[in-house]
């Protein structure tokens, strides 16, 4: 570790805390971020230091932030919140000014690639459903990985583990950071913690009780929630149920207490229970109607109150 060159004289830390769902970066130059990681009085003056929510490392370079074209001379906005890009563009600002050769420009080329693809897409997201699991319940990360991370070489593993004072573990490099996302996916997997798009708001964010956790937040959730209950009003619009009920009920009732009181009788009662079922069936289908939009609530309000008139016209000849 100490005989290792860092590129830039820069480095990069990340601890990943799944319990709490946090993870906190860390940067700048070498002694000095070795030395916050072990804890070092005053160290976290000379660091640049990020605690965010988990996930916020996969969507920084999940952005469209173009590092190989800001390299090449193209101007970049980062967004303050994108810590990682952020960075990256510091690394690029040291090597330019130190005039640095065409063989590290080429290196630094190459794994500034990886930041210009969006790592986690929808395709990504597809395959990550389908991952399998192993007879431990694991999930199986290596297709993951593949699909992530295939077409960029494996370098020769400039990423270092090492325990901090606390006992967390930080992942260290400089800037080749394919193995650094290997190593996040692969822990976040382990936890059964999956990169995800919301499907209310479209934001990228951590699923943290399944696989098929598909909304981000409370605020998503609600949202969805009072959403999903107004398309339920829409297609049981309650008015037209409310009506329907008292109709039933309230001639339901008056037939049977006739009924019972001996004031209907023979042909009459006969008459009422015709009228009286088939309205009964016949809203059956028209309350169906009514939910799958063929007929207005309107207009189903309009025959409940032609039967109402029709059974009000009958009572009055009959009783
Ligand atoms: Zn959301």
């Amino acid at each position: 570790m100490a005989d290792y060159k860092f590129f830039a004289d820069m480095c990069i830390a990340i601890c990943v805390d799944c319990d709490n769902f946090k993870e906190i970066i860390i940067y700048g130059e070498p002694k000095k971020v070795f030395r916050y990681i072990n804890g070092g009085i005053f160290a976290d003056k000379s660091i640049e230091k990020a605690e965010r929510e988990i996930g916020s490392f996969l969507f920084d370079l999940s952005s469209d932030c173009k590092m190989l074209n800001y390299l090449k001379g193209s101007s970049v906005a980062v967004p303050d919140d994108n810590v990682t890009c952020g960075y990256l563009k510091k690394v690029i600002d040291k090597a330019l000014s130190a005039r640095i050769g065409e063989d590290e420009l080429e290196w630094l080329c190459n794994h500034l690639e990886i930041t210009q693809t969006v790592l986690i897409d929808r395709d990504f997201e597809y395959h990550q459903r389908h991952i399998s699991f192993t007879p431990s319940r694991d999930p199986n990360t290596d297709q993951a990985i593949d699909y992530l991370l295939g077409k960029y070489v494996k370098d020769d593993m400039p990423m270092m583990i090492i325990k901090g004072k606390n006992g967390a573990e930080y992942a260290v490099t400089d800037v080749s950071l394919v193995s650094m996302v290997e190593y996040y996916i692969r822990l976040l997997y382990s936890k059964s913690l999956f990169p995800r798009y919301c499907l209310n708001c479209g934001k990228l964010f951590i699923a943290k009780s399944s696989l098929f956790d598909v909304l981000c937040s409370d605020a998503c959730r609600k949202h969805r929630n009072s959403e999903k209950l107004s398309r339920y009003k829409e297609k049981h619009n309650d008015e037209y149920e409310a009506q329907y009920m008292k109709v039933y009920q309230r001639w339901y009732t008056r037939i049977r207490r006739a009924k019972e009181k001996g004031q209907l009788a023979g042909d009459n009662l006969q008459l009422c229970n015709d009228i009286f079922s088939n309205f009964t069936s016949e809203s059956y289908e028209k309350r169906n109607g009514v939910r799958n939009g063929d007929i207005s609530p309107e207009a189903f309000s309009r025959w409940i109150d032609n039967f109402e008139i029709q059974m009000n016209m009958l009572w009055v000849d009959i009783k």
